[in-house]
This record gives structure tokens, C-alpha cells and sequence, in this order.
């Protein structure tokens, strides 16, 4: 069973996230460490570094929106650089392992290229940041010049990189299907996961974005829905939820709402033991 965990809101502080978590019983989850429309990154205070150093709940965190480093555009790659750079500073500050990224868009420059320039950015920024950090990659939904939309673009992001122990993939339910995979029913899933195995392996997916999705398939429509409110239902994603290969990975809920609304969305996820193999 994956660890149902949520995207918990830091608007009263890193550490309120701390305690929303806490306070619902759940294993894991994901933050901003700091704010994620903005360039500027944020502090982490001495009172945040105890709290998360005692915490037993396993925090991954994500990246900033902005940070694009799929263009070789010099004015944005270099802020991306810094600002990803600075979040794997915060993340060592606060024993946080992992960082979701979105790879970026390449903006007209090519999918060969975008792959390229992102994977020689992360492979240059991990060289120099602290060895107790990695990069996940998300796969997108594909809108617009976005890469990381299809697993052989993922795998091709991985290779580029290198550094296999630092990175890996964050698979995102919603935007894989938004992408052209059908997860709306178990055969689905266990044909879209067999692929998944065979193009990129399955065991470098370290979290799964566990989200129910508003687009159509191949709509490339990013737009997150409550668990059963969308198009892949409840029933395909407890599935996946429980498949033994996942077993112990983060499933974060990001579903629109208040983090009780996630809350009630993760526990619906892995509640009871009843999801058969079917
Ligand atoms: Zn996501
Ligand atoms: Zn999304």
C-alpha cells in the first residue's frame, strides 16, 4: 500500500503544515518551503529545523512554479537555477530528501532540446548542492511546449541527468492521463504501469501525485479533481494505491479544496484493507 499523504497549505508557516499533517494521522506529505509565485525564496527559521527534525511524518517538497529549465533563455534559466538550487538548501535545513519539479517548457526551442537543457541543469545544480537532496521529475499533462509528457520523455530525462540515486520520477495521476493514459480502470492502470516498467522502471518512481482529473483523456487539460469527482474515479486509483510495487511510496493527494478536503481524499485512498486485486 503507498502512503496516503496531501499537499498541505503553508499559509500559517511550515510548521502548521507540520501539525495539519499530524493531526490527520497521515504518514507523509508535501510543501512549499517557500512561496511558490515567487522568485525570492524565503528564509528557513531555527524553530522550523527543530520541528521538522523531530517529526516523524516523511516530508517531500515542491518546487516553485516559476522555475523553467527546459529553455535556454538566459535571463529565466539563470533565476530557475538559483531558485532550485536555494530550494535544495532549504530542503537539507529542514531534513527533506526530495523535490518535486515540473521540467519546464522549452518555448519553440524543441522537445529534443528542452529534455536536454533541463537534464544539464539538474545535473549541474545536484553536483554542487548537498548530497542528501534529489529532484523528482513530474510528468506533465503536455500543454503548451511542456516536456516530461510521455514516459520516454522521462526516461530521457533521467538518462540525461545521471546521479540515479539523486533523482527520480513523481508520477502524477491526472496529468498522466490529461498526457493519453487511460487510468480510469484497473486493466487501464496495470497496462499504463507495465508500460511505465518497461520504458522507465518502475522502482525510480519515489512519489505518485495521486489526483482524479476534469480533462478527458489526451486532453492535455491540467485540472485536478476530488478524488471520484473526475474522470479516473475513486476505484482505479485505490487500485493503484494498492499495487505491491508501490508499497511505502508516497501517494500525495493535491485535489482542489482545504486540506481537510486532501485529508479526507488520502484516507479515502487506503481506507480498509478491501481493494481486491480484481
Ligand atoms: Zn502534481
Ligand atoms: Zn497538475
Amino acid at each position: 500500500m503507498m502512503l496516503p499523504g496531501i499537499h498541505a497549505s503553508v499559509s500559517g508557516g511550515l510548521n502548521r503544515a507540520l501539525e495539519v499533517l499530524g493531526s490527520s494521522g497521515l504518514p507523509c506529505g508535501q510543501i512549499f518551503t517557500s512561496n511558490q509565485r515567487r522568485w525570492k525564496g524565503r528564509e528557513v527559521k531555527e524553530r522550523e529545523k527543530e520541528e521538522f527534525s523531530r517529526t516523524p511524518i516523511s516530508v517531500i517538497s515542491h518546487t516553485s512554479y516559476l522555475i523553467n529549465l527546459a529553455s535556454f533563455r538566459n535571463e529565466v534559466r539563470e533565476r530557475s537555477f538559483l531558485a532550485l538550487s536555494e530550494e535544495l538548501l532549504r530542503m537539507h535545513q529542514l531534513g527533506i530528501h526530495w523535490t518535486v519539479l515540473h521540467p519546464g517548457a522549452h518555448l519553440g526551442e524543441g522537445d529534443a532540446t528542452g529534455i536536454r537543457a533541463v537534464a544539464a541543469a539538474v545535473r549541474s545544480i545536484l553536483q554542487d548542492a548537498p548530497p542528501d537532496t534529489g529532484v523528482l521529475y513530474e510528468n506533465t499533462a503536455g500543454q503548451g511546449t511542456v516536456v516530461g509528457r510521455s514516459f520516454e520523455q522521462l526516461s530521457d530525462l533521467m538518462d540525461g541527468t545521471g546521479i540515479p540515486g539523486r533523482t527520480g520520477i513523481c508520477l502524477d495521476t491526472c496529468h498522466a492521463f490529461a498526457a493519453g493514459y487511460d487510468l480510469s480502470t484497473r486493466n487501464g492502470v496495470d497496462m499504463v504501469m507495465e508500460e511505465f516498467d518497461s520504458v522507465v522502471g518502475s522502482s525510480r518512481i519515489r512519489a505518485f501525485h495521486m489526483n482524479d482529473c476534469l480533462g478527458t483523456c489526451g486532453s492535455h487539460l491540467d485540472r485536478h479533481a476530488r478524488l471520484g469527482g473526475g474522470l479516473l474515479g475513486l476505484d482505479p486509483l485505490r487500485y493503484l494505491a494498492s499495487l505491491e510495487d508501490f508499497d511505502g511510496i508516497p501517494g500525495i493527494v493535491e485535489t482542489p479544496g482545504t486540506d481537510g478536503d486532501r485529508v479526507a481524499d488520502a484516507l479515502a485512498l487506503t481506507a480498509g484493507e478491501g481493494v481486491s486485486r480484481g
